[in-house]
């Protein structure tokens, strides 16, 4: 693969807060809880979080109140795009309390939702009723045996897919599908996932295995490229690139010419896009991290436990922004990742 330059720092107006490369910060993804009802083996692989696995205590997790806080910071700080995730944030107690507590933050333009669906049929009105938009809901495959495989659940897909349902039923729109492939494993799955997407009227996302933290079993054989996928898809129901609807949009978009709407695909190992990157992550019990490839969090938490007014968080915020330089999956492409790594699990997808 070719070396990628380091990027150029892009212009921005003078009073915007803007990293070492001159990427604004606009889209924070909250970790609500680092636990989760799956194990999918590409995110939380049971001889890793088994029975004896430490997870967060509760004490420890941010409260409402404060996240709440942190986050309304960070909008004054330019964020607009909020996306709620884990673990499994379904999981999180009266989840829907902090939807509606998040939802009149004004500058805030957007809140999502990432989750495995299976909770779904219990909340999506709730969720709804508080203020939630849209939803993404993770499936990467449609038969069973695959499903559960990838999983490591005894569920069948039909539990994923009653969230889907659900999802639509409360009028939750757009619902957008994410599905990992991993060659070998659910690569199979490319075209029927696609076609159930068609038929659904959900908008589906392939997503590269990446090499998240360092207990998945990453190997870059079985990831399959963003440019097979579009291959496949195009014999099959021909498609045109889209553009993009805005800058540091994660996934490329493609238009099928028969009308049936949009695909799409973030190809994260392939064709990293670290230069327009405007995406920072919060862990559930405030860990600021500024790449999903970090070894080591900025502590929030001690920052608003300690006492800080609202100036001191926003200056503490801004001031890990503006000596940010990450650009991991381009050093990927370069030759490879090296030293420890936080769980996709624990910062959030
Ligand atoms: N539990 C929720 C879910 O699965 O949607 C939210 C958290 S999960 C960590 C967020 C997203 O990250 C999911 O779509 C998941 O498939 C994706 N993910 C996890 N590990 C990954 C990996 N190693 N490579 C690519 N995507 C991954
Ligand atoms: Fe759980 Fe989501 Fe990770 Fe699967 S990808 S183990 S559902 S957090
Ligand atoms: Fe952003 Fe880090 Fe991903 Fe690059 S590797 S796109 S800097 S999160």
């Amino acid at each position: 693969m070719d070396a990628t330059p380091p990027p150029a720092a892009v212009a921005q107006p003078a009073d915007r807060l803007t990293d070492r490369l001159g990427r604004p910060v606009e889209d924070l993804r909250v970790s609500l809880t680092d636990r989760c009802n799956l194990r999918c083996r590409y995110c939380m692989p049971r001889e890793i979080f088994g029975a004896d696995h430490a997870f967060l205590d509760r004490e420890e997790l941010l409260s409402f109140e404060e996240l709440t806080r942190v986050l309304s910071a960070f909008v004054d700080l330019g964020v607009s795009k909020l996306r709620l995730t884990g673990g499994e944030p379904l999981l999180r107690k009266d989840l829907p309390e902090l939807i509606a507590m998040l939802s009149p933050l004004s500058g805030l333009r957007d809140i999502a939702l990432t989750t495995n669906g299976i909770l779904l049929p219990r909340v999506a009105d709730e969720l709804v009723a508080a203020g939630l938009q849209r939803v993404t809901i993770s499936l990467d495959a449609l038969d069973d045996a695959t499903f559960r495989a990838v999983a490591d659940t005894p569920l069948s897909v039909e539990a994923v897919l009653a969230g889907v349902d659900a999802a639509l039923a409360a009028g939750l729109s757009p619902v957008k599908i994410n599905a990992v492939m991993q060659r070998g494993v659910n690569d199979d799955q490319v075209e029927a996932l696609a076609g159930w997407a068609r038929e659904t009227g959900v908008i589906l996302r392939y997503i590269e295995f990446m090499d998240v933290g360092t207990t998945n079993g990453w190997v870059r054989d079985r990831v399959v490229p963003a440019a097979d996928i579009v291959r496949r898809i195009h014999a099959r129901w021909p498609i045109e690139a889209a553009e993009p609807t805005r800058e540091g949009e994660v996934a490329e978009r493609y238009r099928y010419l028969d009308g049936a709407g949009e695909v799409g695909i973030v190809a994260s190992v392939t064709r990293p896009f670290c230069r327009t990157c405007n995406r920072a992550r919060l862990s559930a019990i405030g860990e600021l991290y500024t790449c999903l490839f970090a070894g080591e969090g900025h502590d929030l938490r001690a920052v608003v436990r300690g006492g800080a007014d609202d100036a001191e968080l926003r200056e503490a915020i801004a001031a890990i922004w503006r000596a940010r330089s990450d650009r991991a999956s381009e050093l990927r492409a370069e030759g490879g990742l090296s030293g420890p790594r936080v769980e996709m699990s624990y910062i959030g997808g």
